[in-house]
């Protein structure tokens, strides 16, 4: 052979679905579905936006992604090498491309993520590249088009990758306000965090033809329930008949199909309120930290032996701040769709003489109180009453207090069913422009998605040895690691400590604890934690709700650029 040969592999592929031989231009030609058996095979984005958009019309936006490594994250590779060989393997900057263009003549913005890059996760480069796409389809008037791929939340770039959920769902939040389509595609996989934001939050949201979506993957789902998941789990069909997308489309459809509702909505009247868009902040300077209450000792300790801590047994639960910190609270219970979550308490208390909604996790001090409350692990019941309850809030004109305290969303077969990716989707959003204060308080355990879905506030507290972090530390070490025993380095490595988030301004202030930690002094730890929350919410009562939700969203917006602004703090 010699070397300008083409070789076979180049002209011949065999399907992953039915093992036929195909000729790879034959292939091309059916959008890389396979002529036999119609399996969908994965595209990247720049053939993806081939097939979607008109010939010569799309205009990459000139945005370029900035390097990012904010917290110096190293497993066995540093991130920053892996970033280079996911780029020099795709011949693409970022998991992401994004660009103006027009579908049957109609003008789009589109969003297309590339799972080739680091499995298409979402990561800080990434979340400010959509952010901006949304933010071109806000000033050009245009519909937003994102197309989904990705396992989920970079956890290289630790709890900033976490942020970029709200970054993103905020912008989307600006385009719902504007009365202007969003629109998203699921292509396989579509997982995490990424799931769990844009991909469903989207006004109209379309499962390409052998799609699978979730909040959690399949693999952690069997471990946590020791169970076979039932036939076809978490497919494109499977999402439809749950109620989670609008339609199905095969790939030769999916371009017909966006230009069909592109031009059903064209003529739309536009919303009397004319959104502006958020100004990107400068990046944030290093904040003091709060020398009131005591400045937290000091803090040396392992990270590993934080985590435990903040999973101690005898750590307060959002019912013990309730009944300490609190006055009068009376519990509100359920969705009103169908279910009461016990792993979600919520309802009216009195905090200092004020009226206010507080909302948290509950898990409990003996096995079998963790077993009634799931571990502290929301159902999508929970979320939405969580959501009724944050909405309730906003119309009785009370501030909310959220005590957040989970080692992550439920990830059950029934979670899934019942929509766990876009309950949760939709509180972040919720939160991005709740017209009213929000305080968040991390008291126990931060874990990922099912955290922030009650943490996008206007102040975030720690206590001083509660966790924040993107992925537990054994599903991190699992995953970047040779096995989880690797779990306390993978917890030094994501820097998921209150210092370490309040250096990268994820966290405002934080809240001390008593020498041994929460557990040797529930109540001393329950007063601290009511001044501490009285405090962060004195200067939000009268701020003006407009003043106070561009705050708010300028505080999440601020992510999207992070890199620059919390890399120096990490070091
Ligand atoms: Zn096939």
């Amino acid at each position: 052979m010699t070397a300008t040969a083409p070789r076979e592999e180049q002209l011949w592929s065999r399907c992953a679905g039915c093992a036929t031989l195909l000729y790879r231009k034959r292939l091309r030609r059916n959008l890389d579905v396979c002529p036999e058996c119609g399996v969908h095979v994965r595209l990247g984005a720049p053939d993806r936006l081939r097939q979607l958009t008109d010939p010569g019309s799309f205009r990459p936006l000139p945005d370029r992604p900035a390097d990012v490594d904010p917290i110096g994250f190293v497993d066995v590779v540093p991130y920053p090498h892996r970033i280079t060989a996911a780029r020099a393997g795709t011949g693409l900057a970022e998991a992401v491309l994004c660009g103006t263009a027009a579908l049957g003549g109609h003008p789009a913005v589109l969003a297309v993520m590339d799972f080739r890059f680091l499995g298409g996760s979402l990561g800080c480069a990434v979340g400010e590249l959509i952010t901006r796409a949304a933010e071109r389809a806000l000033d050009d008037r245009a519909p937003l088009i994102l197309v989904t791929a990705s396992g989920g939340a970079r956890m290289q770039e630790g709890v900033l990758s976490l942020m970029q959920m709200a970054t993103v769902s905020q912008a989307v939040a600006a385009l719902r306000e504007a009365g202007l389509l969003t629109i998203s595609v699921l292509t396989d996989p579509t997982y995490g965090g990424v799931a769990a934001s844009f991909a469903t939050n989207t006004d109209v949201v379309i499962a390409e033809s052998g799609a699978r979506m979730g909040f959690a993957g399949p693999r952690v789902i069997r471990q946590v329930t020791g169970r076979a998941l039932p036939e076809g789990f978490q497919t494109a069909d499977f999402l439809l008949r749950h109620g989670q997308v609008d339609m199905v489309v095969p790939r030769r459809a999916l371009r017909g199909r966006l230009v069909a509702l592109l031009a059903a909505t064209r003529a739309g009247r536009a919303p009397a309120t004319v959104t502006q868009r958020i100004p990107v902040p400068a990046a944030r300077p290093a904040v003091p930290r709060q020398p009131d209450r005591g400045a937290p000792g000091p803090t040396a300790a392992d990270p590993w032996a934080t985590v435990r801590l903040a999973r101690h047994p005898g750590r307060p639960t959002s019912l013990d701040y309730l009944d300490a910190a609190f006055d009068g609270f009376v519990e509100l219970h359920g969705d009103r769709l169908g279910g009461d979550c016990p792993a979600v308490v919520g309802g009216l208390a009195r905090l200092a003489g004020r009226p206010v909604m507080v909302i948290g996790h509950q898990k409990g001090h003996t096995t079998a109180e963790l077993v009634a409350r799931n571990f502290g692990m929301a159902s999508p019941a929970g979320h939405r009453k969580a959501l009724r309850l944050m909405r309730l809030a906003a119309r009785l004109g009370l501030p909310v207090v959220t005590l957040v305290d989970t080692p992550g969303a439920d990830p059950g077969v029934g979670a899934e069913e019942q929509g766990q990716a876009a309950a949760i989707a939709e509180n972040i959003l919720a939160l991005t422009v709740l017209p009213t204060p929000v305080v968040a308080v991390i008291t126990g355990e931060g874990g990922s998605g099912g955290a922030l879905a009650l943490a996008v506030a206007d102040r975030v507290l720690m206590l001083q040895h509660a966790v924040y972090s993107v992925i537990s530390p054994e599903g991190c070490a699992a995953i970047l690691w040779p096995d989880r025993s690797a779990a306390p380095e993978a917890a030094r490595a994501l820097r998921l400590t209150a210092p370490d988030l309040h250096r990268l301004g994820v966290v405002d202030e934080i809240v001390p604890e008593p020498a041994g930690g929460a557990h040797d002094d529930p109540d001393a730890t329950a007063r601290t934690l009511g001044d501490a929350v009285r405090d962060a919410l004195l200067p939000l009562h009268d701020v003006p709700t407009a003043t106070l939700v561009r705050r708010r969203r300028q505080r999440f917006r601020r992510f999207g650029a992070a890199g620059t602004g919390a890399r120096t703090g990490a070091r």
